[in-house]
C-alpha cells in the first residue's frame, strides 16, 4: 500500500470506529466523552500509526515490549500516550516502567512492585489496571475475582503506581448476552472494590468484536486494533 493510501484507509476507519463508540453511547444513555479509544496497535506497521496520530489519535497500546520501544522512539511524539496491554515478565518491567504511562497487565504483586521500583521519582506515577480473568477458564493471565481485594490493597500502597481500575479480555464470543455478562462481572467487581475504598475510575473492556457490549456495561476504555488497522502484520 502506497503512504497516501494508508493514510486514508486510516482516517476513515479511525472515523467509523469513532461512530461506533458514539452510537454505543446513545443506545445507552451514556456520555460519548466518557468512553476513551485506545488504538492497539502491536502487529502494525509504523506507518500505519503515523497514518493515525495524523488523524488526532493519541492513545496506542502495545504487547511486546521490543516492537513497542522501536515505534515510541521513532513515532517521536511528546503528546502520545503509551499503553502497555500484554503479558509482561520481570525482566521487562524497568522497560515497561520507564516507557509507558499506563499498563492495563498487572496480575500478581510482584510486577506492580518492579514497576513500581523502575519507575523514574520525577515522572507521574505509572497509570494501571489489574488484569481479570473474568471468564475464569483456563486463561494464563489474569487475578481471579476472588483475589482481587488483596492485590488492590497491595498495589495501592506502591508510590511508583497509581491504580486506576481493571482490564479484563473476555473469552471470545459472539453471542451478545455472554459478552455482556461477562463484562458486567468486571464491572461488579470494580464496584466492589470502589466500595472497599479504592478511587477507580477506569474499566478497561471491550476490543474490535465486543465494544458495544462493553460500552453497554459501562466500559470507559475499549481497546481496539483490527477495526482501525486490519489484520495485524508483524510477527508476535
Ligand atoms: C490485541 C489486543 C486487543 C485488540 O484486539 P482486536 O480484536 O484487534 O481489536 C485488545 N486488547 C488486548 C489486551 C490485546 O492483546
Amino acid at each position: 500500500m502506497s503512504a497516501a493510501k494508508i493514510t486514508s484507509t486510516h482516517a476513515e476507519r479511525l472515523t467509523q470506529v469513532r461512530e461506533r463508540i458514539a452510537r454505543a453511547c446513545r443506545d445507552s444513555g451514556r456520555d460519548p466523552d466518557a468512553v476513551r479509544l485506545l488504538a492497539v496497535s502491536k502487529g502494525q506497521p509504523l506507518e500505519a500509526l503515523r497514518a493515525l496520530a495524523a488523524a488526532g489519535q493519541r492513545r496506542f497500546g502495545e504487547s511486546y515490549v521490543q516492537e513497542a520501544m522501536v515505534k515510541i522512539r521513532a513515532l517521536d511524539c511528546p503528546d502520545c500516550e503509551w499503553h502497555f496491554i500484554g503479558p509482561l515478565q520481570s525482566n521487562k518491567a524497568a522497560l515497561v516502567a520507564e516507557n509507558f504511562d499506563w499498563v492495563h497487565s498487572i496480575d500478581r504483586v510482584k510486577i506492580a512492585m518492579a514497576l513500581s521500583r523502575h519507575r523514574t521519582p520525577d515522572a507521574p506515577p505509572l497509570q494501571v489496571c489489574l488484569q481479570v480473568n473474568i471468564s475464569g477458564e483456563t486463561s494464563k493471565s489474569g487475578v481471579e475475582v476472588a483475589d482481587l481485594p488483596v492485590l488492590a490493597e497491595q498495589v495501592a500502597t506502591l508510590p511508583g503506581l497509581r491504580l486506576r481500575g481493571l482490564m479484563t479480555i473476555p473469552r471470545p464470543t459472539d453471542n451478545n448476552a455472554a459478552q455482556r455478562d461477562a463484562f458486567r462481572r468486571l464491572r461488579v467487581a470494580s464496584e466492589e472494590l470502589r466500595r472497599l475504598g479504592h478511587d477507580l475510575d477506569t474499566l478497561s473492556m471491550g476490543m474490535s468484536d465486543d465494544l458495544e457490549a462493553a460500552i453497554a456495561e459501562g466500559s470507559t476504555l475499549v481497546r481496539v486494533g483490527t477495526a482501525l488497522f486490519g489484520p495485524r502484520q508483524l510477527a508476535g
